[in-house]
């Protein structure tokens, strides 16, 4: 198996061991922005110099600024079913917490969908609990093909990642033939006995078939998956050297490793007391980590969803992360409801601004907020993504596109405010792309744009 806890823990103790000079020839090796292996993700977990630390968060705003340049990619959950047979004792749908369970309608979906479109997301990661009897995988077919064809004025959805249970090749494929963009699934912890505690006498308490989805995803001929460790459930230096070794052997297998990394952290949920789990995670542990990561696998997404603060998400965008949520509920029907009445919420969110809201302070800041799902619908998918990413061709297409899904977003769900700083950030960058027929093309798109064409992109 390619998650080895002894060999874990030995790297991890020879880490330990290391001198000063030992971390600085890992921090140069990482300033050549070409990724570290696992054993020098571990000497760089033990870092705590502070001015080796500076230089690790310098590294990684570089990464980050010369691979992303300033987009970000905006997208928001829905959730459709909290129907839970699992019982995860960190998660607010666990099956012991009792309420009235529920499952949207397809109505209901076209409903949340509307709403969501209307805030401006092109992008949405359906969630559902565990459930195959209340919730087969018939159900989750039948909500991305609804969410798809839900359209309102301008709004559509153009990419559904999928963050469901672990399941079957044969499922996977139904999901490959359904379009959905990541098949997203967390690991929560890879440290074993943790796994074993935390998912007690269910399905998920598997932890072999839980490790070993994504090996069954992509043998399904799923190109992009995104996976993640629920910071604070085991050591975190434990977590990530995993996450580096199960990156590495999807790459050795398949040619391309994870799509997207997730960070959440563990967040106050009903039915669980934080103060039960002893490894929660520090902010300063959580954003060095975050910076190891980018410097680790510097083409790989990494994602961060409303369940960190505002303070914490802009700082986090400097030292590597590239996609965040907006807007988002965590609770079924939870856009409905939003104005109605309280759902019950998988866990509590921390950013409570409204999309408008976040891409304020994103444009603000110097950012390019990217509504852009091309690369998806050209196919430019796993293995093709990540060799056009290394070679820095996707620069010329990303910048573009992500500037035209920003005036697509701003003509249709902006405010005068919005648009005229989105004129200004237009100003300001259009000279830094070199090549003048790439300047001409996105002048020339951006004014069908404003008249009123849609979803242009390269
Ligand atoms: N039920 C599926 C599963 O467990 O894989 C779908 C994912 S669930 C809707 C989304 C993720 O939320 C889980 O994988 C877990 O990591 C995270 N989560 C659960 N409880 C949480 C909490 N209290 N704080 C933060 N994240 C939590
Ligand atoms: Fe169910 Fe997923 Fe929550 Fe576990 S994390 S209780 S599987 S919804």
């Amino acid at each position: 198996m390619f998650i080895d806890h002894d060999y874990i823990e030995k790297i991890l103790d020879e880490s330990r061991l290391v001198s000063k000079e030992d971390v600085q020839v890992v921090i140069n090796k990482a300033k050549n922005k070409e990724g570290l292996n696992h054993k020098d993700v571990a000497i760089l977990l033990q870092l705590e110099d502070k001015d080796q630390l500076d230089s690790i968060y310098k590294i990684a705003g570089e990464i980050k600024e010369s691979i992303y340049g300033k987009r970000i990619v905006m997208f928001a959950p829905l959730y459709v079913s909290n129907h839970c047979i699992n019982n995860c004792l960190y998660c607010g749908y666990r099956r012991d917490n009792k309420f009235e369970r529920r499952k949207l309608t397809q109505e209901e979906i076209k409903n949340e969908v509307k709403i969501l479109e209307s805030m401006g997301h092109k992008r949405l990661a359906l969630e559902v609990g565990e459930d195959p009897v209340n919730v087969p995988i018939d159900y989750i077919l039948e909500c991305i093909d609804t969410i798809y064809k839900t359209q309102n004025d301008n709004g559509e959805i153009r990419r559904i990642n999928v963050n469901i249970a672990a399941t079957t090749v044969e499922n996977y494929r139904k999901l490959k033939n359904a379009n959905i963009g990541t098949y997203i699934l967390f690991q929560e912890t890879y440290h074993k006995p943790t796994y074993e505690k935390m998912h007690p006498k269910s399905i998920k308490g598997d932890y072999n078939y839980h490790l070993t989805s994504f090996d069954r995803a992509m043998e399904a001929g799923i190109d992009d998956v995104g996976a993640g460790v629920l910071f604070g459930l085991a050591d975190p230096k434990f977590e990530v050297l995993a996450l580096m070794l199960h990156n590495e052997h999807l790459e050795e297998k398949f040619n391309v490793g994870f799509h997207t990394i997730s960070v959440p952290r563990l967040k106050k949920a009903e039915g669980m007391n934080l103060e039960d789990f002893p490894n929660v995670l520090d902010d300063e542990t959580f954003k060095k980590i975050v910076a190891i990561i980018r410097i680790a696998v510097p083409f790989t997404g990494i994602i961060l969803s409303t369940r960190e603060n505002q303070e914490m998400r802009r700082e986090l965008l400097r030292y590597g992360v590239s996609q965040i949520s907006a807007g988002s509920v965590t609770g079924v029907g939870g856009y409905k409801e939003k104005e109605d009445r309280k759902s019950v919420n998988q866990f509590e969110t921390c950013d409570d601004r409204s999309p408008l809201e976040v891409l304020k302070g994103l444009v603000n800041d110097g950012y390019i907020p990217s509504y852009c799902t091309a690369c998806y619908r050209k196919g430019r998918t796993g293995e093709r993504f990540m060799s056009l990413a290394k070679t820095g061709q996707i620069q010329n297409v990303c910048e573009p596109n992500a500037l035209m899904s920003l005036v697509e977003y701003a003509l249709d769900y902006g405010d005068d405010e919005i648009r005229n700083k989105v004129d200004k950030l237009i100003d300001n960058i259009k000279d830094d792309f070199e090549k003048k027929h790439v300047r001409e093309m996105i002048e020339k798109r951006i004014e069908r744009l404003r008249n009123g064409e849609r979803d242009l992109y390269v």
